[in-house]
């Protein structure tokens, strides 16, 4: 029996959500159906809603879900009715780079995380006979109920509460996967991260949990830098209208070597060009904004030529079903404590929610649903 239940649904480009009813298909083989409980909200889900890329509309977004599962179809064998479980990011299970552990890079990623219908072609919502556009990465969680999939929902222990867990989904995933993954940051690494938002916070954790010995934030807000020493940065840098050959002296007058691994979250070239400037010889920066189109990022090519790696990486370079139960042990063990970054709001308030994240008055909104 399809189910009725409510959703966020983006109409027009740039418009609010508005909060409608809408029908859910049953679970077909290979689905899991979950009635959701918390959704975080990320920067790809405003991205998407204010900017065309190529997600059809009306579309219900929402990719940071948790609930619990109420049933599966054919074929679903690692969860159950009544499991509770964190959706992640889609990806097809039998391309070159899913069968190679890398499902991040799936050849179907885009298809399959933005292209607004399942893979059979069909459309997982309907308001009476007019299609609403789904499955966003997998999932769409901006509601009460999503369909996801096998490869998508990971179980979660009994004793993380929804609203801790959901942004385990992806962006505490690209933020932490990202230093532990692709940059595998050490104790014996000075590091830095450049944007203090929610997923340079968590490379930021991460970098405090494996003890690199110099962990330096920065960002052009204040508060941000706040936060970040309350949850372990040793040094923080106000860049609010620095060159990048200001921002590479401030990095190095606190490592004069260098900084050995970089995250940077912000995607502007004078930021990014200064971190570069900043690293020391043999150090690694990992790019992970996705930049409006048309920009550009200039540097100096003689930087590299110290054994330097520019690097991007999505969700972490992290297979969902390994890393987040993993990193939610390193959370339950108290290695990673990602609470002061987050501010829960009704399902209710989403616009809300979203026009607080935009403002930088809160880091990482989560919805709560029940
Ligand atoms: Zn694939
Ligand atoms: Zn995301």
């Amino acid at each position: 029996m399809p189910i009725t239940t409510t959703a966020a649904i983006l109409r027009q480009r740039g418009a609010p959500f508005s909060l409608e009813t809408v029908t859910l298909a049953d679970p077909g083989p290979g689905q899991v159906l979950v009635k959701l409980a918390a959704c975080g909200i990320c920067f790809t889900d405003v991205g998407v809603q204010r900017y065309e890329q190529g997600t059809p509309l009306p579309h219900v977004l929402g990719h940071e879900g948790a609930g619990t599962v109420l049933s599966v179809g054919e074929g679903v064998t690692h969860v159950a009715a009544g499991d509770r479980v964190v959706l992640s990011y889609a990806s097809c299970g039998h391309c070159g780079n899913c069968s190679h552990d890398h499902p991040q890079y799936c050849a179907s990623f885009m298809a399959l995380n933005y292209g607004g219908v399942l893979p059979d072609g069909a459309v997982p919502m309907h308001q009476g006979d007019t299609p609403i556009y789904g499955g966003f990465f997998g999932q769409s969680s901006f509601a009460g109920h999503a369909l996801a999939y096998a490869r998508n929902t990971v179980k979660l222990a009994d004793d993380v509460p929804f609203a801790l867990a959901a942004p385990f989904g992806c962006g505490l995933q690209t933020g932490a996967g990202t230093a532990y993954n692709t940059l595998d940051v050490q104790p014996g690494h000075g590091f830095a991260v450049l944007g203090a938002g929610s997923v340079g916070l968590a490379a930021m954790l991460a970098a405090v949990d494996r003890g690199c010995h110099t962990i330096i934030a920065v960002d052009r807000v204040a508060e941000r830098l706040e936060l970040a020493r309350a949850m372990g940065a040793t040094h923080s840098i106000l860049s609010t209208g620095m060159a990048a050959a200001d921002l590479a002296l401030a990095l190095r007058a606190i490592i004069a070597t260098g900084v050995d691994r970089i995250v940077d979250t912000t995607g502007v070239s004078a930021v990014v060009r200064g971190g570069l400037e900043g690293l020391a010889q043999m150090g690694q920066m990992a790019l992970l904004a996705v930049t409006a189109p048309g920009t550009e990022i200039t540097i100096n090519p003689n930087t590299l030529l110290g054994g330097r790696r520019l690097v991007g990486a999505v969700e972490g370079d992290a297979d969902p079903q390994a890393f987040i139960p993993w990193l939610i042990d390193r959370h339950r063990a108290g290695r990673f404590n990602h609470a002061p970054m987050l501010q829960s709001y009704d399902f209710a308030a989403i616009n809300e929610a979203v026009a607080n994240m935009a403002a930088g008055r809160a880091v990482k909104p989560v919805l709560v649903m029940e």
